[in-house]
């Protein structure tokens, strides 16, 4: 699999299949290799998520190559990842779908070979299967083919358009693949036709597949080029031509979903928006991650870490959020200590995602409140506790008293201790990412504050927008602000808050 030569430093070049756009399509291995590289090399179709999986310090190369609109030659682009390799360095060159379909792989790898830089090969998912699959249209069928030819449109310019083998091509019973063949649609069909293949022959033209912005064009031979002017489709797309195309109607799914085609506002922390943007582009959905708040330390660092060394003090700890759960171990491992320090304190957690991270640490919670707020805490502990008992409310600097005050009315003894403080984001380009977005979501009252904060008339920008909150506290949060609310989760969770959106089939 590698090349041989020698040289002081020992660079290598991965050339990965990035898959056709929807970034969860990326292999493992793909992912592994970006996640180690000192140079990324990239062209237009890797998407934004794949390519942010490179180190922060890559150096990430943009290489163009959209149809007309070359940034760097392949020949320098062969150049360019020769010579990063034989500089020592760890590459990845990142194409599109496969690395070995129309995509000039073979020949980035027989330049390496030569040069004697040692390199992978990291097949990619190609859209030539992928778009027609996110299309509901299968590449194969029982009832329809037994072979299918994957062809460009679009040759070598050089070699000119006749070899490709319409005669061939023209059978019914073997369907075509297309690619880059936007530009001779008419040509093609018309070559088509003359090798006899029947005018009524099924062809889907896929665009953009597998991603939110993908759009789906059937006819028939006879019809698809008026179809295709008249809905304006173009590259870059894949045209199937053959009756595996009628499975559509049945097999639709990635463009049926309800939140196919959304953009969808991420406002909470960038280190939490990673689960949400991944169920969004699940969801066929575009996440626009722009997170209004952060968090940091408290004002007082030094009282949560007191109150971290005395936990066993307690009958009970609440954790009111994640980020809780966070500053708690990171003080722990500060005080050289670990998950024992708890003994057999008992712990709440106020929903599954707080419970998550503690069992990612080791530790069963005690309680879960059947609704993930506040009160619902206060109204269990009260339930497993009695007059007296001590309780830990560690949360964030910032937040609603309902907590220590219920319990405190009731005579427990509660410490509320500042476990980390929420701090808003100045975003100048908050309002132009809101702007272009069909929905927004708020994932805690402190969102909305940070938008706000960003957005001066917010009330009045998201007028035209449905606006989602993940519970009653924010969505009263963003009322008070002034902010119509469309859409509370019933689960106060990012599932919940995605099902409520999904379920309200946003218009
Ligand atoms: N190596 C790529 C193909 C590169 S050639 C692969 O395996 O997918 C570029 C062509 O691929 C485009 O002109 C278009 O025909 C097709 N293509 C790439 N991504 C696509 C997508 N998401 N949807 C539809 N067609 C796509």
């Amino acid at each position: 699999m590698t090349a041989g030569g020698a040289g002081p430093a020992r660079g290598k070049v991965w050339l990965v299949g990035a898959g056709p756009g929807d970034p969860g399509l990326l292999t493992l291995r793909g992912a592994r290799a970006l996640a180690q590289c000192d140079a990324l090399v990239y062209d237009y179709l890797a998407s934004a998520p794949i390519v942010n999986l490179a180190p922060p310090d890559c150096e990430k190369i943009y290489v163009g190559k959209k149809a007309g609109r070359h940034t760097l030659s392949q020949d320098e682009i062969t150049a360019l990842i020769v010579r990063l390799g034989r500089d020592g360095k760890k590459v990845v060159r990142l194409k599109g779908g496969d690395v070995f379909v129309f995509a000039r792989g073979g020949e980035e790898a027989a330049a390496l070979a030569e040069a004697g830089v040692p390199f992978e090969i990291v097949p990619g998912i190609t859209s030539a299967i992928a778009a027609p699959a996110y299309a509901g249209i299968p590449v194969t069928h029982r009832d329809h083919n037994t072979a299918f030819t994957i062809a460009t449109g679009h040759e070598d310019p050089t070699k000119g358009f006749s070899s490709l083998d319409f005669a061939k091509l023209a059978n019914r019973r073997a369907t075509t693949i297309l690619l880059m063949a936007m530009g001779r649609l008419a040509d093609i069909v018309g070559e088509l036709r003359a090798h006899g293949l029947d005018g009524d022959t099924p062809v889907g033209i896929v665009h953009e597949g597998t991603k939110p912005s993908q759009r789906v064009v059937t006819a028939t031979l006879d019809t698809i080029v008026a179809e295709a002017e008249r809905s304006g489709i173009g590259a870059p797309a894949v045209v199937v031509i053959g009756d595996v195309v009628r499975e559509r109607d049945r097999l639709r799914w990635f463009d049926a979903q309800p939140l196919f085609g959304k953009r969808v506002l991420v406002t909470r922390p960038a280190h939490q928006a990673d689960d949400f943007a991944v169920a969004l582009w699940e969801a066929g959905a575009e996440p626009i991650v722009a997170p209004t708040i952060a968090v940091g330390p408290p004002d007082d660092p030094a009282l949560a870490r007191d109150a971290v060394a005395r936990v066993r003090e307690y009958d009970w700890v609440a954790f009111t959020s994640r980020n809780g759960v966070d500053a708690f171990f990171d003080a722990l491992t500060e005080l050289g200590r670990d998950a024992r320090a708890f003994g057999d304190v008992r712990i709440a957690a106020i929903g599954p995602k707080t419970a998550g991270a503690l069992a990612r640490r080791g530790i069963r919670v005690d309680l879960i409140p059947s609704e993930f707020v506040n009160e619902a805490v206060a109204a269990e502990l009260l339930a497993r506790t009695s007059s007296g008992d001590r309780v830990l409310v560690f949360r964030a600097q910032e937040a609603r008293e309902v907590l220590p005050d219920t319990l405190r009315a009731h005579g427990r003894t509660v410490d509320v201790v500042a476990a980390y403080r929420t701090r808003f984001v100045d975003d100048p380009g908050l309002r132009a990412k809101a702007e272009c977005v069909d929905i927004v979501t708020f994932t805690s009252a402190s969102t909305v504050a940070g938008f706000a904060h960003n957005v001066h008339d917010a009330p009045g920008l998201l007028a035209g927008k449905t606006v989602a909150a993940i519970g009653p506290v924010t969505a009263a949060a963003a009322r008070e602000a002034g902010i119509r609310v469309d859409v509370v989760a019933a689960e106060f969770t990012v599932d919940g808050l995605l099902a409520a959106l999904a379920e309200r089939s946003v218009v």
